[in-house]
């Protein structure tokens, strides 16, 4: 069926699936089975992790998110970032792109309310089970998102846009494709829009390949976006309200939950080896035992510092002006920083803890993956970029004149 000419109706077995059928822990406990048992082929063959989503589709886990009157589940950010959690654990790769995936659908689950395309959006990612990637990055541009080269062309109904799209994760394996572009050809780089794409709106073709260190089966080739498409595929609001108040909100609580999930799944094993190591000498601990202590602090400083995140982000969440305070963006921006540190700095004590065990590339206490795989997070936008662009708003909050508030 033409996506264009498809009228949705709300599935009414689909919102109460979740009451009849397995909790959203056991979806996820599923999904996260398949990714683990494909993970290190995934790696291996740099390839989509196509068991896995052919899983979550299964358990209807891509539109959690969407509200109920929709055909989801009407999931929480504590639900989303709890399963970015467990497929972390299990595969890195799927569980970016499911983080990926969910802010993307944020995005059109709290900007596009009353809006009929952005609605049958919803419906889609609900019943079909759509995924959606994300374009950002742009030519030489590197991860300064608040500013784009190309400019949407507006022609009656209808516009268009060409678009240097140096990364776009599992781009060749997306239903539809969320992107910013500038609002016209006379706007400034940081006048910005936000479009939400069906497959039949945009074509791609590769310009890079993804040939990486890690996060290797999410499949981040470059490719020219060409975009052709009915003009209510541009979100009303402008993209800076939607960058402050969602997608970095988003971004940086999935990305980190899935981060934590990667250290997570190392810690396990460093947990695995001391215990064989411990047995196998009489119950004396390996040198490197301390190693495994310093893991499991880091492990749970960035738990908390999620955690913490969430409980704000949750509080705050439809309430615009405590989403645009100084406080709250420099929070929620830091804790991408923070946590990407916290979970390399995680996985580096695991495999030390671990010696040879951890570091060669076979036995079952291999960490060389899940190290590849959490170096991409400092650079998913670059924390230094983050961190300079932070100086300023830093400078200006507050420091706090109480423990918890
Ligand atoms: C696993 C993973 C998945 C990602 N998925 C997506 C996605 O789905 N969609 C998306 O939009 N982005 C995606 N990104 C990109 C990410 O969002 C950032 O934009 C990106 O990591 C920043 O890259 P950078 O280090 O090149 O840029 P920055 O560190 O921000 O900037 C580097 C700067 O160096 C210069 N530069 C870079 N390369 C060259 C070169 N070859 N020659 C000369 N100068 C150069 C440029 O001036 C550039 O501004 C992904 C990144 C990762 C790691």
């Amino acid at each position: 069926m033409n996506v264009r000419e498809a009228v949705l109706t709300v599935d009414e077995t689909q919102a109460s699936f979740l009451e009849q059928g397995p909790s959203l822990t056991e979806r996820a406990a599923r999904t996260a089975a398949a990714a683990a048992a494909d993970a290190d082929a995934v790696d291996r063959d740099a390839r989509f992790p196509h068991k896995a989503f052919e899983v979550a589709r299964e358990q209807k886990l891509l539109g959690v998110m969407i509200p109920v009157e929709y055909g989801g589940f009407g999931a929480s950010i504590y639900d989303v970032t709890d399963i970015c959690y467990t497929l972390g654990r299990a595969c890195a790769s799927t569980a970016m792109i499911y983080a990926m995936h969910q802010t993307k659908v944020a995005c059109v689950v709290r900007h596009g309310h009353g809006i009929p395309w952005m609605e049958t959006m919803m419906r889609r990612v609900a019943r079909d089970q759509w995924l959606l990637a994300s374009s950002t990055t742009e030519g030489q541009n590197g991860g300064n998102i608040r500013a784009s080269a190309a400019a949407i062309d507006h022609a009656g109904d209808t516009v268009s846009l060409v678009r240097d799209a140096t990364v776009i994760s599992y781009g060749a394996e997306a239903d539809g494709l969320v992107t910013i572009a500038r609002r016209a050809t006379e706007a400034a780089a940081s006048d910005q829009v936000l479009l939400a794409l069906a497959k039949d709106d945009y074509s791609l073709k590769q310009t890079q390949g993804w040939e990486t260190l890690g996060m290797r089966g999410t499949c981040s080739t470059g490719f020219e976006l060409k975009v052709d498409c009915p003009a209510d595929r541009v979100f009303p609001e402008s993209y800076d309200k939607i960058h402050a108040q969602t997608m970095t909100p988003f971004a940086h609580l999935c990305w980190s939950s899935a981060w934590a999930g990667i250290a997570a799944a190392a810690v396990t094993r460093a947990q695995a080896f001391i215990r064989k190591a411990a047995r196998s000498s009489g119950g004396q601990m390996p040198p490197a035992a301390s190693h495994f202590t310093a893991a499991k602090m880091s492990l749970a400083k960035l738990r908390a510092l999620i955690a913490a995140n969430l409980d704000v982000f949750a509080r705050a969440e439809h309430d615009e002006r405590a989403l645009s305070s100084l406080d709250f963006q420099s929070s929620i921006t830091l804790l991408k920083v923070q946590a990407s540190e916290l979970a390399v700095e995680t996985v580096m004590h695991a495999m030390r803890t671990a010696g040879l065990s951890g570091y060669r590339n076979d036995g079952e206490f291999t960490m060389g993956r899940h190290l590849r795989d959490v170096l991409s997070s400092p650079i998913m936008i670059n924390n230094d970029r983050i961190l300079a662009n932070a100086a300023t708003s830093t400078l200006m909050s507050g420091v706090p004149l109480s423990l918890r508030d």
